[in-house]
């Protein structure tokens, strides 16, 4: 199905997993408002555009009172939930200040909303100190499951480790998480092998929620310049990237029907309508952006000036406002 290019039978396959989304989740789409809280990562993923080495990205960092006031605006807007994101840090400070931040929100309505953070990676007692404090939730994203990709697109060293990533997914699982994870498509030397590898690690992880996305390149980054020069680094087009992405989420949805997919921000900069394509082929998940507009255009992971006049239009869209969306597929393990 991954190399398929007859339009009739990709077309069949959203529509199956779409009516498949229907019978197992029912028709609701449930919301996570995106607090992008700070640019500033200890990492320097050779795709992302906020990476360490990156000297031309200008570093924000919310205030908690800037983080507050969105959770707010959450759940007036009745979202359900939200999701905090940022670059990766570590230390105490940073450690304590998320700590306190979610006890704060989790005062909202008296816990009435979820709490999902994608902080990238930290050690257990971090993410037990996390838990304890309210995020139920977490996102870290394999990026790619196959060692040998997941290297060529990651710097040489112990801050970018493959196995220290599938052990930090291991403890978000062991501690008692719903873990959210996923990978990028259409990346430079990925083919659909290793697509159809990263779909059965997916479901063998048993993960109750990805995100799935494809790649958009940055210009600041190494990847876009290798993509440039070394012709074996070459990725697909827009417009494939765009259908990659459907597939392996209508794909993932068949392999797994009772999971969380959420219809990826990053499609948005492929196509206008990316994320209701998404919802049309089987994703259950949205996560506006509700990050404040001064600030977004320093959150580039990717080139994503389509996106900074963000105007989701979920129009035919049946919302679960107020409600976790929990993944079903987690209550039943
Ligand atoms: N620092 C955290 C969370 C922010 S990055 C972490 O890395 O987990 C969130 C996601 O953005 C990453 O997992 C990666 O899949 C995605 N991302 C980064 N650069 C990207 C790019 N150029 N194209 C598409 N997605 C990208
Ligand atoms: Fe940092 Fe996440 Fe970007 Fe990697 S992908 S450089 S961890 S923000």
């Amino acid at each position: 199905m991954l190399l398929c290019k007859e339009p009739e039978t990709i077309g069949n396959l959203y529509k199956r997993a779409a009516d498949l989304k229907l019978r197992t989740i029912g028709p609701k789409v449930h919301l996570r408002g995106l607090i992008e809280i700070s640019n500033i990562c200890r990492k320097n993923c050779l795709y992302c555009g906020i990476r360490s080495g990156n000297t031309l990205c200008e570093r924000y960092t919310l205030t908690d009172e800037e983080i507050l006031l969105c959770a707010e605006h959450a759940y007036s807007a009745e979202f359900g939930s939200v999701v905090i994101q940022g670059g990766e840090r570590t230390g105490k400070k940073f450690t304590e200040r998320i700590t306190s931040l979610l006890q704060r929100i989790k005062l909202i309505g008296n816990g009435a909303l979820g709490i999902t953070l994608s902080l990238g990676e930290q050690s257990e007692e971090v993410y037990k100190e996390w838990f304890d404090a309210g995020a139920h939730r977490y996102l870290l994203r394999i990026e790619t499951s196959d060692p040998d990709l997941f290297r060529k697109i990651h710097p040489n060293d112990r801050y970018h480790s493959y196995d220290r990533r599938i052990r930090a997914l291991m403890d978000l699982k062991s501690i008692g998480y719903q873990a959210g994870s996923g990978v990028m498509i259409g990346l430079p030397w990925q083919n659909a092998e290793h697509l159809a590898s990263d779909l059965l690690f997916l479901k063998e992880m048993d993960f109750p929620m990805i995100g799935m996305g494809p790649y958009v390149p940055h210009d600041d980054t190494p990847l876009t310049q290798m993509a440039a020069t070394d012709p074996t680094a070459s990725f697909p087009s827009v417009a494939d990237r765009l259908e990659l992405s459907l597939k392996m989420i209508s794909l993932l949805r068949i392999l797994v029907p009772d999971i969380n997919i959420a219809a990826s921000t990053a499609l948005e900069a492929l196509h206008p309508k990316g994320r209701i394509m998404a919802l049309r082929s089987g994703a259950n998940i949205v996560m506006p952006n509700i990050t404040p507009s001064d600030y977004r255009k320093y959150y580039n992971l990717y080139d994503r000036k389509a996106l900074l006049l963000e105007d989701l239009d979920l129009g035919e869209v049946e919302i679960g406002f107020g409600e976790w969306g929990d993944s079903l597929h987690f209550n039943k393990v």
